[in-house]
Parts: C-alpha cells; structure tokens; sequence
C-alpha cells in the first residue's frame, strides 16, 4: 500500500483519518517517520498553517505529506476562536478550558450560530494543493455527549437530529464533519490520480 504521512500525532484524528482512507493508504504520523519535534505554527490564517506543516515534513523528511489545520468560528464573536482555537482557553490542547471560555463568552447570547472548517493541504513531490471542508451548526450552553475530542461536546451540527458530535458514532460524524469533507475531497483527488 502506498505510503503517505498525516502531520499530526493527535491519535483521534489519525483514527477518524485511518477509517475513512485506510484501506487506501498507509498513512504514517509524525512519530512513525520519527519527527518528534514542535513544527511551528504562526501563520494567521488554518490555510497558513496547514502548509507551515506540510513544508516542514516535506523540506525536513522528504515524504509526501498531508496536514490539516481546524478552527471553530463563531459568529457573535466575530469568527473567534478560529485560528486561535487549539489554546483559545489559555493552554494548548486544555479543551476542557476551551470548552469554559467559549461557553462563558457566550453567556446569554442567543445568537449562536457557528462552523467548523478545516484546510487540508497536501505537498506531493513539487506540487501543493489545498483541499476545504465545512459544517455549520451552533454552541449549545452545556456540554452533550462524551465521545469525539475538542469542542465535540457543544457543537450541535445543523444536519444532524439535535445530537452533537459527541454523541455520534465516529462513522456519523466524519459523513458531515468540516474534516471529513476536506478528507473526502483529498481521497478522490489521490484516488483520481492513483487510477
Ligand atoms: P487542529 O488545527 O485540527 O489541531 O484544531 C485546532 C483545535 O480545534 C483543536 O485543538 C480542537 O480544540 C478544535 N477541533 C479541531 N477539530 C475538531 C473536531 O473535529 N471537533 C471538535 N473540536 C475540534
């Protein structure tokens, strides 16, 4: 099976990426090439920062790589957390404190429309392509399920049956989710490509 990395060791979105495109590729993280290093990421847009990764994997390992970069707008706060919402509560990746920020920012406001989007931008050789995907839905006030990761467990998806992504099965949510879809627009690139 060819081989591809995913830049990233977050284990849910290897997983969640495992299962929708295992069976095509073998896709490596950053511990399975040995790449143990923080890869820097100042840009100040998801786009900026997907490809920040995707260079540094590309310039520094010579593999074929693909990275993704997600941010949460939400529209009564002027598309925050966005870019900023892996440490939006103060500490990387805390996302119970995420979680208490966004909520707390939140008290009382009814407008509570918001989306997810993810940029996927994939280096092959000399070539570099951005793949987009998104969901939209709103911010619940409390917490709803206790599976996904992140923001899960507020994030009501307009398409779904009121649950939130954390209380879908995984299957359930890549079929709609904002990384999901710009997975699924990668896959049929590589599978055009691989035909
Ligand atoms: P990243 O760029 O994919 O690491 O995403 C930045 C931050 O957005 C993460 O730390 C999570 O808090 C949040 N996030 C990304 N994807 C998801 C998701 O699928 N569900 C909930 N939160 C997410």
């Amino acid at each position: 099976m060819k081989k591809i990395v995913f830049a990233t060791n977050n284990e849910h979105k290897l997983a969640e990426l495992r299962q929708i495109m295992g069976n095509v590729f073998d896709i490596l993280s950053l511990n399975d090439i040995g790449c143990h290093e923080d890869i820097p990421e100042t840009a100040d847009t998801i786009e900026g920062n997907a490809l920040l990764k995707a260079r540094y994997v590309k310039d520094h390992y010579g593999y074929d790589c693909f990275s993704d970069d997600t941010g949460l707008e939400v529209d009564a706060l002027g598309g925050e957390p966005g870019v900023h919402s892996a440490r939006y509560g103060g500490v990387a990746h805390d996302s119970e404190r995420n979680i208490d920020k966004l909520l707390a920012n939140l008290q009382g406001v009814s407008d509570r429309r918001a989306r997810f989007r993810t940029a996927v931008v994939l280096i092959q050789g000399e070539e570099t392509h951005l793949f987009e995907g998104k969901v939209e839905g709103r911010i619940l006030t409390e917490r709803h399920g206790s599976g996904g990761f992140g923001y899960d467990s507020v994030f009501c998806p307009d398409e779904g049956d009121g649950r939130t992504f954390a209380q879908m099965a995984p299957q359930e949510k890549n079929a709609i989710s904002h990384r999901g879809r710009a997975v699924a627009r990668l896959v049929a690139y590589l599978t055009l490509q691989a035909g």
